[in-house]
């Protein structure tokens, strides 16, 4: 079962103004082939599926462990895209809707998040194809399943850099540095579960594709903390066992800052989750919004 906590897995800066087009991009790392709904997906559905959990403990954990991350990663990547499609807010509730208050909208790359989704994320690509089922794979043979998902963390890692790559704004480029570094440990992990089951030393071909995290400024801060080194159980003393594939006798990958691989009980500290001011001229979350304001503010006297 899970827990929730009213944290992201990452601090967002605030987006210097509304930039829907870079929404549009960072959408294929939601909803794209590889992008987050994938990765959350694929382990997800192999971690309730696997076979032998008792037995094949070590890889049951280490699979888990990061199908509860991508589940973070899904929060984390929603988050920017609405942040981004709202800008820093401009909290004026007096819009006349009369005077086309939105008309640029229609020249956004995918006018449907705003005219759906009232700037809300949602798992499509960024040419607004449904992120579907097809997407995941579980085939019940570890060996198999583990080669899909070091394939998926390294295609994955492109798909960012090439969506870093056209980005301007700071919110989407730590969305991006954040998740770069994270994917590099997620490979790395699948790569060594690989190595045990099989003796191939499958670790030495990352990075690939070769991206040098050290060029990547808004990866700095978490390759100096150390999180390319650190897998996250995302819980309180379950799951322990994956320590037996990211072992203290592996070691960060060459290229990154030097250490011992470790395992941490728990989550990365995070950030909050950044506010979202209202768009009330699109009724989000409602035109003249005070009275729900006003019904919220007493509900919540009362449940304290
Ligand atoms: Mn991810
Ligand atoms: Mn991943």
């Amino acid at each position: 079962m899970f827990m929730k906590l009213d944290r992201l897995q990452a601090e967002l800066p605030q987006p210097k103004k509304p930039d829907p087009n870079a929404a549009a991009a960072l959408q294929e790392l939601l909803g794209g082939k590889y992008g987050e709904m994938s990765t959350l997906g694929n382990y997800m559905f192999q971690s309730f599926n696997f076979r032998n959990k008792s037995k094949l403990r070590p890889f049951y954990s280490l699979v888990s462990s990061i199908f509860a991350e991508e589940l973070g990663h899904v929060e984390l990547v929603s988050t920017g895209i609405a942040m981004l499609n709202n800008g820093p807010g401009d909290d004026t509730p007096d819009v006349d809707v009369s005077k086309a208050p939105f008309h640029e909208m229609q020249d956004i790359r995918l006018a449907g998040s705003f005219l759906s989704n009232g700037g809300g994320a949602t798992p499509i690509n960024s040419n607004a194809q449904s992120w579907n089922v097809d997407m995941v794979t579980t085939t019940g043979n570890i060996i198999v399943d583990l080669l899909h998902n070091f394939h998926l963390e390294c295609g994955a890692r492109l798909h960012k850099l090439r969506v870093y790559e056209t980005l301007k704004d700071p919110t989407g480029r730590e969305v991006c540095g954040y998740l770069l570094v994270r994917g590099s440990v997620h490979a790395h992990a699948y790569a060594l579960a690989l190595k045990k089951l099989t003796g191939v030393e499958i670790e030495k071909m990352l990075p690939t594709p070769n991206i040098v995290l050290d060029k990547i400024p808004e990866c700095q801060k978490y390759l100096q903390e150390g999180s390319h080194r650190r897998l996250y159980l995302f819980s309180q003393g379950d799951y322990q066992e994956a320590a037996g594939v990211w072992s203290n006798d592996e070691v960060a990958l060459p290229g990154d800052p030097p250490g011992n691989l470790e395992v941490v009980d728990g989550m990365p500290e995070g950030g909050k989750i950044p506010e979202l001011d209202g768009n009330y001229g699109a009724f989000a979350p409602n035109y003249a919004p005070e009275e729900i304001f006003e019904i919220a503010s007493k509900l919540y006297k009362k449940g304290r």
